[in-house]
């Protein structure tokens, strides 16, 4: 991890190029790689040596942009994923398998919940979902003997909940397990969850990293601070020699800064393919070389638009972490205090019939299935992304019929502003 500032972390981490060498980060478009002699070739299968053989498994340019966000997050090794579903799965299956039980906030994302709660359980997962605002005493109860992680989001989508890592953190630790946590809404540049003892961080890359609605990602990062040999019964994966691979052992192997990364990429890369194209990834490492200039436009106009709603008659609630007042304001304070997302989540007196005229008469902003885009767009998740939820579902990850998500771009201000006003007048 280099010393400097995350805004040098953001333009320059990653690739240091040397004499002659390209100065932006070259797109390496090749599936394979070539060697001399199949002696070299069977180095590499062994994980003997490092170096690249099949992009299903590593590509340098997806190397150099998992290096810099490894870095920006104060990471010891990191992998791009395809998308943020795949990290999510990925970094959850990396360690836990059928007949395994996670503990999992309840607000999380809408695609993650499925993920979980749907698709993981055929897998034979289990899961406890607990409210981001539970006691330390109900968080403990969720545990079981065959817990292996607790996941939440440092700002849950579209709930806008903030997780108070160190209380998740001091919960998973004291069950040997670590916590995983998904940092897509706050990105490091808001929040570096590492330094309030989260283990493993995950992204939807596709959102903010990104940030001009180019290329769907994901990317996984290891603090490489959790202990899996001192929990080596519980991590047998981690911990005991895998037949598949040349029975490797990959804690004792590559050490507690590279096992859960290399296991990662090894088994379930190789078994799965959600890889990354390396012509994204290099859309996805321009998005992060302004990613530290567009954070604080976004919550700027988050916040300006927040405070214009808060007091507007037509509007029943707003939710806005970074909004004095809010039930979240004092943890974004502590994990964020430099600002927290560009989205605002409200409601509207006239319930879910006025939620969705306002959103046709929005014309700046666009309605999409998309959010921490440069442009403002918005989306009625109960139609939506969470459509297949029930009420009681729906409370549960903390959206009501009437709630929009607004996505505050980097627009002017003003014009957001003038743009909503306009659409509540005709409602
Ligand atoms: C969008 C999102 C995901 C899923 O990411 P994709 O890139 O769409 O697969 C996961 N977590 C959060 C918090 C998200 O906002």
């Amino acid at each position: 991890m280099s010393n400097y500032k995350i805004n040098t972390k953001c333009v320059q981490s990653g690739y240091t190029p040397g004499n002659g060498q390209p100065r932006q980060i070259p797109i390496i478009q090749s599936t394979t790689f070539k060697y001399a002699t199949s002696e070299d070739m069977g180095k590499l299968f062994d994980l003997e040596a490092s170096g690249y053989f099949y992009t299903r498994l590593q590509n340098p340019t997806n190397d150099m942009v998992a290096a810099k966000i490894c870095d920006m997050e104060g990471g010891t090794a990191a992998m791009l994923t395809s998308s943020g579903q795949a990290a999510n799965f990925y970094a959850v299956f990396n360690i836990a398998n059928c007949g395994d039980h996670v503990v999992a906030s309840s607000t999380i994302y809408g695609g993650t919940y499925n993920l979980f709660h749907v698709t993981m359980r055929k897998m034979g997962i289990d899961f406890t979902f607990v409210s981001p605002d539970c006691s330390r005493e109900e968080l403990d109860a969720a545990f079981r003997p065959n817990t292996k992680a607790v996941f939440g989001e440092t700002i849950a989508n579209p709930a806008l909940t903030v997780l108070d890592i160190e209380k998740f953190a001091a919960a998973a630790h004291a069950h040997g397990v670590p916590l995983i946590v998904d940092n897509t809404f706050a990105t490091p540049v808001n929040c570096r969850p590492f330094e309030w003892g989260c283990d493993i961080v995950t992204h939807s890359t596709t959102k903010y990293m990104d940030g001009h609605g180019a290329g769907v990602g994901g990317c996984i990062v290891d603090s490489g601070r959790f202990d899996w040999m001192a929990y080596a019964d519980r991590f047998p994966g981690l911990t005991t020699p895998d037949d598949s691979y040349h029975g490797i052992t990959y804690a004792e192997k590559f050490g507690q800064g590279g096992a859960f990364i290399t296991k990662c990429t090894a088994q379930l890369m190789r078994d799965f393919g959600s890889i990354q194209s390396p012509q994204n990834a290099f859309l996805l490492n321009l998005g992060l070389e302004s990613l530290h200039v567009r954070m604080p436009r976004h919550c700027e106009n988050g916040l300006a638009v927040a405070e214009f709603l808060k007091n507007h008659p037509k509007i029943s609630f707003v939710t806005y972490p970074g909004l004095e007042g809010d039930k979240y304001y004092e943890l974004a304070r502590k994990y964020m205090p430099n600002g927290t997302c560009g989205v605002v989540s409200f409601g509207f007196q006239g319930g879910r019939t006025a939620a969705e005229a306002f959103m046709k008469h929005l014309k700046l902003a666009a309605i999409e299935t998309h959010v921490a885009d440069a442009r403002t767009c918005c989306l009625h998740p109960a139609s939506a992304t969470h459509r297949q939820m029930n009420d009681q579902e729906l409370a549960a990850a903390g959206i009501t019929p009437d709630l929009v998500r607004l996505s505050c771009g980097i627009e002017d201000a003003g014009d957001l502003i003038a743009d909503i006003a306009q659409a509540l007048e005709q409602i």
